[in-house]
């Protein structure tokens, strides 16, 4: 590799999933940044596919796209929120992408009639990832999350490319952090350390040494069991930090690592200088949020409300907007499906006291006429509304069945033979066959029209928003939209697609084509939700005089 200053973090899991890798590597990032240092961060993901682009949210929660199109795991968007590192393509890897590298490479014949094999060649390629983004800037530090839990089988050549990395650069470069779970016998009170031991066992028999453990507890560990730990891990006392569970926002993990001296200890290990550590924007959004003067209370209808993970970044970004606010957010999870056979009245009283309405992107046909319902009730009874891609064609269909008078108006995704094809594929994705990779990725300019209530709300006329779709408003209908109240309130300069609507009178009612979501930070909300939820704040207090 050519740079030779930058270290590398490796977090690894144990015993289970789910116990915060990603928020606790974001975490460490801030911490990091904090102290003065530049980070960058990857996740490598274990399964086949390319990308997770192609898998369903119930196998995998919320697809993230960054600036430059990857469809990427939710963990980047906690890495994006939690740090000012800009990720992009190179820091989402998955053994997919590894072996596809690999196999174009022998097929071209660049191995030479060498046996092709996992080591060295996938290995190989696993580490060029690595050194690749530390190569790209003057970073101090690379955050590498492994996805999944040690003893997959599919890890295995992750966890091989780590342990030559550490072999390669020596110690002093490279850390390792391996999370784990402390289950607690309740009935007798008792936490329990053989599953980290065990886990610790296993990485070892990989030739990963831990230096820090966390691991995840529902209690703080006490010293005995921090020494215990300490002693059957071979680590030191010190590095193990518990991994409290956090009652409350999961934007207070920082602090709780940071008091117990993760990100010190690392910079120990380094022998880096500590610095001191200067996150008062963090600080003061936590104030924000832990100290509300006023209530909201946002309806999301959407189609997978059952999954906490689906819309990660939507009700993080409501959460930042609210904090901007101070106001207390409570969110409303509707399944739209279940409003399809409602009556009006049992509709406005499952909606009713929702002081905005929220629908969030999605694909296919399950649950449209639900969202259709909701976006109606929110133009009607004058509640503010957010629609967002998915949200965007429901809202254009609502006003065009309704306002436009164009009967059986539908999107051509839901309805291919709809008399008004209101919403249709967009003329690049007509050819298109493949589903992997193949939509209108990434960030796209767009204008904000003079006069509009987004020039009003961004304070600017030009933008960049991410994108993640194939359908779109229908050029011909523009005209029919805008002479009866609808306003574009934002196109893309150069094919004149529209971005965003909004109506003309009602007080608060706006659709993007692109996912606002992705771009809000706790540090930064995200403009189009602070004023969203500020809009429902009014409502709320109208509503309760
Ligand atoms: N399914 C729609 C499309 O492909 C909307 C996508 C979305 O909401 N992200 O255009």
């Amino acid at each position: 590799m050519k740079n030779n200053t930058t270290r590398f973090v490796f977090v690894t899991g144990g015993v289970c999933s789910s116990l915060g890798k990603g928020i606790s590597v974001a975490s460490l990032g801030l911490l990091l940044e904090g102290r003065g240092y530049k980070i960058s961060l990857i996740k490598m993901d274990p399964y086949i596919n390319i990308d997770p682009g192609t898998m369903s949210p119930f196998q995998h929660g919320e697809v993230y796209v960054t600036e430059d199109g990857a469809e990427t795991d939710l963990d980047l968007g906690y890495y994006e929120r939690f740090t000012n590192a800009k990720l992009g393509k190179k820091n989402s890897v998955s053994t997919g992408q590894i072996y596809n590298a690999v196999i174009q490479r022998e097929r071209r014949g660049d191995y030479l009639g060498r046996t092709v094999q996992v080591i060295p060649h996938i290995t190989n390629e696993i580490k060029e990832r690595v050194y690749n983004v530390a190569n790209d800037g003057d970073l101090d530090f690379v955050l590498v999350e492994i996805g999944g839990t040690v003893g997959d089988i599919e890890g295995i050549p992750f966890l091989e490319s780590i342990r030559q990395i550490r072999q390669e650069l020596g110690s002093r470069r490279v850390m390792n952090i391996h999370l784990t779970l402390i289950p607690e016998i309740s009935v007798a009170g008792e936490q329990k350390t053989k599953p980290t031991q065990h886990s610790v066992k296993e990485l070892m028999q990989l030739g990963i040494l831990p230096d820090i453990l966390l691991p995840r507890t529902s209690r703080p560990l006490s010293d005995d069991m921090k020494s215990k730990i300490a002693l059957f891990c071979n680590v030191r006392e010190r590095n193990v930090i518990s991994a409290l569970d956090v009652i409350g926002p999961i934007y207070k993990i920082p602090f709780m690592f940071h008091e117990q001296g993760l990100d010190e200890i690392t910079l120990e290990h380094f022998g880096l200088d500590k610095r001191t550590l200067k996150i008062k924007k963090w600080e003061k959004f936590i104030k924000q949020l832990v100290h509300p003067k006023k209530k909201v209370t946002i309806a999301v209808v959407g189609k997978y409300i059952s999954l906490q993970d689906a819309y990660r970044s939507v009700y993080d970004a409501m959460t930042h907007g609210a904090a901007a606010n101070e106001a207390e957010l409570e969110i409303i999870k509707i399944d739209s499906e279940d409003l399809e056979s409602m009556k009006k009245h049992q509709l406005e009283a499952a909606l009713g006291n929702a002081d905005g309405i929220l629908v969030p992107g999605g694909f296919g046909t399950r649950g449209i006429e639900g969202k259709i319902a909701a976006i109606n009730l929110a133009r009607t009874k004058k509640i503010p509304f957010l629609g967002i891609c998915l949200g965007l064609h429901c809202a254009v269909i609502e006003f065009g069945r309704n306002i436009c008078s164009l009967a059986g108006a539908n999107s051509t995704e839901i309805n291919p033979a709809t008399p008004h094809p209101v919403i249709s594929l967009l003329e690049e994705q007509e050819l298109v066959i493949e589903k992997g990779g193949t939509m209108r990725l990434g960030a796209y300019p767009c204008r904000l029209t003079e006069g509009s209530k987004a020039r009003k709300i961004y304070g600017k006329d030009m933008i960049l928003e991410r994108h993640r779709h194939r359908f779109e408003f229908t050029m011909k209908y523009r005209g029919i939209f805008q002479s009866h109240g609808m306003n574009f309130g934002g196109v893309h300069p150069q094919s004149n697609l529209i971005e965003m609507i909004e109506l003309k009178d009602h007080p608060w009612f706006i659709a993007t084509q692109f996912h606002p979501e992705f771009q809000s930070k706790p540090t930064a909300p995200h403009p189009l939700f602070r004023e969203f939820i500020k809009a429902a704040v009014e409502r709320h207090k109208q509503n309760s005089r």
